[in-house]
């Protein structure tokens, strides 16, 4: 096999993994459309994306033509003081985009890296308007913003994975998402009291990824919005997730016709093939950095910020979304999605089933033996990975229905044979 497999896994960290008893990953060499090939030869069908963001399969022609026309001219060059086309471009494409005047982009590198620079933006924006005392956030139970401690301080503090670390993390406000007349009033009740401290409230729109694939309605998102604006605090928008198309919409505020304050992207913005991320800011946030003062601007710059490769990666993912029918695509999965999974429901130790767009999300109750499941996946001919009590399938907006049928009765397939066991 590999030759390089054994004595790497003596020298890597792993992710999310206990190293003295997870399965051994699998040895991945390429990946072409909707398929990974493995080492041995295998090919997995695809039902994730690379955690949500290879929305145009792998090795699309399009995109690789872009980075390599790129690296030929300019693969890379500091953002401070100077300014390339691929990153003017970019931002000059989100702004027209994306609703209202959400038009200030801000480069970065990683989704929880674009969630702090909004937070950044949100208190700052604040002092710089002399109400220095808003510093909180307000966060969702069930919420996920990333890893950093900025952002694990914001997710959810049972679902999520960062409890050890709750005494060195800055306190932050968790509120339950307002989905019915009663949480509305006790939500607005929440903000009324708290305004002079909180400087946003951040919410994943519609969608609630890596905390549990919950999902809520446009009205419960409007609400928030709507609390925002009468309490006289900001909205981000973390469509890290949700962004580019994956809960149905191209956004998913759009469906709710919400314009946030601060909307954050990354995951799809490359289409899965470099990493970068963005934070936009409505016109107001960022004139409320403009003075005399030179302490009143944004402090950050991440090295490989606005990164010429992932720019150009970007923009030709873009091209995708204009020229081939993605959104169609996305509508087709969501309705075989919810045909394929709906006999889940009768599965014994299935509590839910959610789908939204190409998100399908089978939540389990019970004890669930998350290191069997993920082993028995590739068996089937798979690349499908539960986390917590949650089974999903999030595949390339590519997929055709039959390598779709594949994913949703591998799904079925290992529920039952769990069932058995139960
Ligand atoms: C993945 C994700 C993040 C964190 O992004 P990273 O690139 O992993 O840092 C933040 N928010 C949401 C909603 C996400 O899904």
């Amino acid at each position: 096999m590999s030759d390089w497999l054994t004595p790497g896994l003596a020298h890597l960290w792993l992710p999310y993994t206990q190293m003295k008893t997870a399965p051994t990953p699998l040895p991945v060499v390429s990946a072409k459309g909707v398929r990974l090939r493995l080492a041995d030869g295998r090919e997995l069908i695809d039902g994730i994306s690379s955690w949500w963001t290879a929305c145009h399969g792998y090795a699309h022609p399009h995109i690789r033509a872009a980075v390599e026309a790129q690296l030929a001219t300019l693969p890379h060059v500091m953002f401070a003081g100077l300014v390339h086309e691929p990153a003017a471009r970019l931002a000059t494409r989100l702004a027209s985009l994306l609703p209202g005047d959400l038009e200030r982009v801000f480069f970065t590198e990683s989704g929880s890296v674009a969630v702090e620079v909004a937070l950044k933006m949100a208190i700052q924006f604040w002092r710089n308007k002399g109400q220095a005392a808003k510093q909180r956030i307000v966060c969702f139970r069930h919420g996920y913003h990333g890893d950093t401690f900025a952002t694990m301080a914001l997710c959810d503090p049972e679902e999520g994975m960062h409890t050890l670390f709750a005494g060195s993390m800055p306190e932050q406000i968790m509120a339950e998402l307002p989905a019915d007349e009663s949480m509305r009033r006790a939500f607005d009740l929440l903000l009324e009291t708290q305004a002079a401290r909180v400087a946003a409230v951040i919410v994943e729109p519609l969608v609630q990824g890596a905390g549990g694939m919950k999902m809520h309605d446009a009205a419960t998102l409007a609400f928030v919005a709507e609390a925002c604006r009468r309490h006289g605090v900001l909205l981000i928008a973390d469509e890290i997730m949700t962004g580019f198309g994956r809960s149905g919409k191209l956004f998913a505020c759009g469906e709710a016709n919400v314009i946030p304050d601060i909307l954050c992207l990354s995951k799809a913005l490359t289409g899965g093939t470099l990493p970068l991320a963005a934070t936009v800011a409505r016109r107001q946030v960022f004139e409320a950095f403009l003075s005399d003062d030179p302490g009143a601007a944004l402090m950050h710059g991440p090295t490989y910020m606005a990164n010429p490769l992932a720019c150009a990666a970007a923009h030709a993912s873009l091209d995708l979304f204009e020229r081939e029918p993605r959104l169609e695509q996305v509508a087709a999965i969501e309705a075989q999605l919810r045909a394929k999974l709906e006999p889940c429901r009768a599965i014994a130790g299935v509590a839910d089933l959610r789908v939204k767009g190409a998100i399908g999300a089978v939540e389990l109750d019970g004890t669930v033996d998350l290191d069997a499941m993920r082993r028995r996946f590739p068996e089937l001919g798979v690349w499908v990975r539960p986390f917590g009590r949650i089974v999903y399938l999030m595949p390339p907006f590519v997929i055709d229905s039959a390598d779709l049928s594949v994913l949703t009765g591998a799904v079925r397939r290992v529920l039952a044979e769990r069932a058995a066991t139960l």
